[in-house]
């Protein structure tokens, strides 16, 4: 539905009772229209900075008695077109709300407001002698992270969102607040709805506050990097580490397109083949017995080396190479945009799931940049694609529905900290269809008008199958 944006923008000050929380500019409202994916980007008709948990109430009250459309927008580095409001409307931006509301270092626990990042975060934390373990390489923010049930290069040792969320303070569509979870570590107490909102991608609620457990750091830490001959060789020593029990912090592979796009980029010079980003944490002896563990397990698979670093601005810019490995490959070219895939699969199965996805590019003449969190059988592989040309989007959609199909024949998932946004709903529904209808069920009891990120993780009736927004009319609105 069309909407006048000047009405809608003065109703919303008026509402809010501040102008300056509420924008129609034409540069902000582009900078609310999309994402990092080759998803089409669709401006909304207002964009509101929240400044506190009351903004959101105000905002969501309004909304739901007129029926618009809210789409909540953390730092917008999610990939599946998640943020993209594809029925116009309220782009809800958090990132005012970003104060740090309390660290508690005797509880391992922190309360934080929905727009802190993780480096904000971390930045705070240090000071304590702890850290906020979810790292999706992204400075994203914590309430898009606990909304897409994010993870990253540390989940194989400490868990994803879900894992370390324990409570949750949410703004409901018609406007009520909601506390779930506690600041206890566990707890039986009825359902589980902090599992639910975490995960639920702005679909069921607004997360006003985020409690989540912090770790002490460690009193060692040592990165390591291993150049192997063959893809399948560093996926056999990722996996071999995951079954001996050593408790590794993280366990990255990267393919050598991406270790060129990386060199280019960030004026690296490592070895232009299959690797693995290592990290280890524990006591100084520790990590020294499990880094010449691993280097065992690597020489035995022809690592042709393996590479310690523990000065803190070595290990840096060692992770610094590995969390713009993404952009780097984007940046191959800036005409193209990504589409990434992201399945996850039982562990032993990973180096065949590997070389299905190769084998698939290989079919379909897709060039692929495979990179992954493969502790946790977890990978990505990046297309360049033109979105504008639809025979270069089918067949890198093929090569992603041969990887998805083979992860879920395998028992796996078709994704594993992305989320489905608007890319994967096809795929949702090939993993639970027989689920999709108590998921709507589930929607409809938290947002009866629908107006809550409308168009995302569920297919709504009359909709692409695959779930592809609708083309816009000529003034970039909806015809
Ligand atoms: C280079 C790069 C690397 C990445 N690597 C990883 C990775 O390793 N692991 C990983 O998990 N992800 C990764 N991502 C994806 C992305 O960083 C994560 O999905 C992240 O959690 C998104 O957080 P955000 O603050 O940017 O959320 P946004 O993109 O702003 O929003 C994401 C979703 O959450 C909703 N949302 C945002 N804030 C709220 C809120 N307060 N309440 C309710 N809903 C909300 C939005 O509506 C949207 O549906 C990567 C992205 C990039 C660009």
């Amino acid at each position: 539905m069309a909407r006048d944006p000047s009405t809608l923008t003065g109703d919303l000050a008026r509402a809010l009772g501040d102008p300056a929380r509420v924008s129609a500019n034409a540069t902000v409202l582009e900078q609310h229209a999309g994402d990092f994916s080759y998803h089409p980007r669709r401006p909304p008709d207002a964009v509101v900075f929240a400044e506190s948990r009351r903004d959101v109430e105000v905002v969501l009250r309004f909304a739901s008695e007129r029926g618009i459309p809210v789409t909540p927008f953390g730092a917008g580095t999610s990939l599946e077109g998640h943020v993209i409001p594809v029925r116009g409307g309220i782009v809800l931006d958090l990132s005012r709300m970003n104060r740090i509301l309390e660290v508690r270092p005797a509880d391992f626990l922190a309360r934080v407001e929905p727009g802190v990042t993780r480096l904000q975060l971390n930045r705070r934390l240090e000071r304590e002698g702890l850290f906020f373990s979810v790292d999706p390489g992204a400075d994203a923010s914590l309430g898009g992270m606990a909304a897409t049930n994010a993870s990253g290069t540390n989940t194989v040792r400490y868990g994803a969102m879900r894992d370390n969320v324990l409570g949750l303070e949410v703004v409901l569509a018609d406007g009520r607040v909601v506390r779930t979870g506690s600041l206890a570590v566990k707890s039986s107490a009825g359902y589980n709805l902090t599992a639910l909102f975490v995960g639920s991608e702005g679909t069921l609620g607004v997360i006003t506050e985020v409690a989540v457990r912090v770790r002490p750091l460690p009193e060692a830490v040592l990165a390591a990097r291993a150049a192997f001959p063959t893809l399948d060789a560093a996926a056999a020593v990722a996996v071999g580490l995951i079954a001996s029990g050593v408790p590794v912090a993280r366990v990255e592979l990267v393919d050598p397109l991406t270790i060129r796009a990386v060199n280019r980029f960030k004026g690296t010079a490592y070895p232009e083949a299959p690797t693995l980003f290592l990290e280890f944490h524990g006591s100084e002896a520790a990590v020294a017995a499990e880094a010449e563990y691993a280097e065992r397990l690597a020489r035995e698979e022809g690592a042709s080396e393996f590479h310690r670093e523990t000065d803190p601005k070595a290990r840096e810019k060692l992770w610094e190479a590995r969390h713009h490995a993404a952009l780097a490959v984007g940046a191959t070219d800036p005409r193209k945009r990504q589409m990434v895939t992201d399945v996850c699969v039982p562990i032993s199965l990973l180096p065949e799931a590997l070389r299905a996805g190769r084998e698939a590019m290989a079919r379909e003449g897709v060039e692929g940049a495979i990179m992954g969190h493969v502790g946790d059988g977890n990978y990505h592989a990046v297309f360049m694609v033109d979105p504008e040309d639809p025979a270069d989007v089918a067949r890198a959609r093929r090569v992603n529905d041969a990887i998805v199909d083979f992860a879920l024949a395998h028992g796996g998932t078709c994704t594993g900290e992305h989320g489905v946004g608007l890319g994967k709903r096809a795929y949702l529904a090939r993993e639970h269809g027989d689920l999709l209808e108590l998921m709507a069920a589930v929607k409809r009891a938290f947002d009866p008008r629908g107006i809550l990120n409308p168009g995302k993780v569920l297919s709504e009736a009359g909709e692409d199958p695959l779930g592809r927004p609708a083309p816009l009319g000529p003034t970039g609105r909806e015809p």
